[in-house]
């Protein structure tokens, strides 16, 4: 192996990671490094193994992973509540591996697959409660996860709708925060938008972006910068209450001193103005009970959105668990069809830090 200048550890397929660790192929790669399929020729499974560049900023923002994800296995012994098992960690030649359970397909490459067509609202709940019960786990611990998004949901390997999340790369203490900004621009909520002080909410806030964009194939919220994403927050949930911007730091940047938002033209000559878009029309969706859920995810104010708890015994989680057993197919809308194939307009990409 040898380091390129970008600091990756250069992996070639077949090459071994440790004297131990069998490259086969690629899962993901980013400004962290990479993560590939490998196997493990101590125990012979297969893993996937997460080597981070050997750069200060990433290897100090992978060991929080790695501390966290130690906290949250202790915590959780038997790995029942949707948080990927990270098997081990060491350094080699200086990058820092986290080696992981082996899991499929992310939320975003399945939507993909789907030819961004959304799935049905069966599909959706399953993943909801999944979800729901590693940010019930992760609220008991004090732990903000801090990038939930689709990339970041997996499938479970064999499990057919079964997910986990992973990605912690990002996640801290909620009384140990370290970055004011953070989250994915599409599933960033206002308080960390607006500069306002966050915490465990700011999970559900995503979570609420999550299923929408589940649902419809797209991003609720699909701002081409931090201006155009507020506007995108404020087109559906009008301006935010004045409680909540008089604690905003960042107010100047999207408000001008009279306190109208700045509105801006973007790249499609869309202006978008508070409180003109339904969230009916966003959701492509009259089941009530799923457009009260996100409504509940995305308020305003954090102190009024749902906790964990509380959404699992939300009517759209709660009473439709029990009601589903009675469900003839069919009855929900079904959007899923691997062979409807019509091609929609691709979604932006998604979007980086
Ligand atoms: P980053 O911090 O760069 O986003 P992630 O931990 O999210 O790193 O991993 C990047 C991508 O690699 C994920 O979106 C996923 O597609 C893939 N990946 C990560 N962990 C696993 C795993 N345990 N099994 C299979 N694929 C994985
Ligand atoms: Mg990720």
């Amino acid at each position: 192996f040898d380091d390129d200048s970008g600091a990756y550890l250069k992996v070639v397929t077949n090459d071994h990671v440790a004297y131990r660790y069998e490259t086969l192929e690629t899962l993901g790669r980013g400004s962290f490094g990479q993560v590939v399929r490998a196997r493990d020729h101590k125990t012979g499974n297969i893993v996937a193994l997460k080597i981070i560049r050997n750069r200060k900023r990433f290897h100090h923002q992978a060991a929080v992973e790695v501390k966290i994800l130690d906290a949250l296995r202790r915590k959780d012994p038997a790995n029942d509540n949707n948080v990927v098992h990270m098997i081990d960690f060491f350094t080699f030649r200086n990058h820092l591996c986290i080696v992981f359970e082996l899991l499929g397909i992310n939320l975003y490459d399945l939507t993909k697959r789907n030819n961004f067509q959304g799935f049905n609202l069966q599909l959706i709940r399953k993943f909801a409660i999944s979800i729901l019960k590693c940010l019930k786990l992760l609220r008991r611990e004090g732990i903000i996860h801090c990038d939930l998004k689709p990339e970041n949901i997996l499938l479970r390997s064999k499990g057919h709708s079964a997910i986990k999340v992973v990605d912690f790369g990002s996640s801290c203490y909620e009384n140990q925060k370290v970055y004011t900004y953070i989250q994915s621009r599409f599933y960033r909520s206002p308080e960390v938008i607006l500069g306002i002080p966050y915490g465990l909410p700011i999970d559900m806030f995503s979570l609420g972006c999550v299923v929408a964009e589940l649902h419809t194939g797209y991003p609720l919220f699909p701002g081409e910068n931090e201006v155009e994403q507020l506007n995108c927050i404020m087109e559906v949930n009008g301006v935010p209450p004045k409680h909540i911007l008089d604690q905003a730091t960042r107010r100047r940047v999207f408000f001008d001193s009279k306190g109208n938002p700045r509105s801006l033209t973007n790249s499609k000559g869309k202006r978008r103005v508070p409180g003109s878009r339904q969230l009916e029309a966003a959701l492509k969706s009259d089941d009530k009970n799923f457009l009260d859920f996100v409504a509940r995810c995305i308020e305003w104010d954090a102190e009024r959105r749902m906790t964990p708890e509380e959404a699992m015994q939300h009517p759209w989680i709660s009473e439709r668990a029990v009601e589903a057993r009675f469900r003839q197919p069919g009855d929900v809308t079904t959007r899923f069809s691997p062979t409807a194939g019509v091609p929609v307009v691709p979604p932006p990409a998604p979007s980086t830090k």
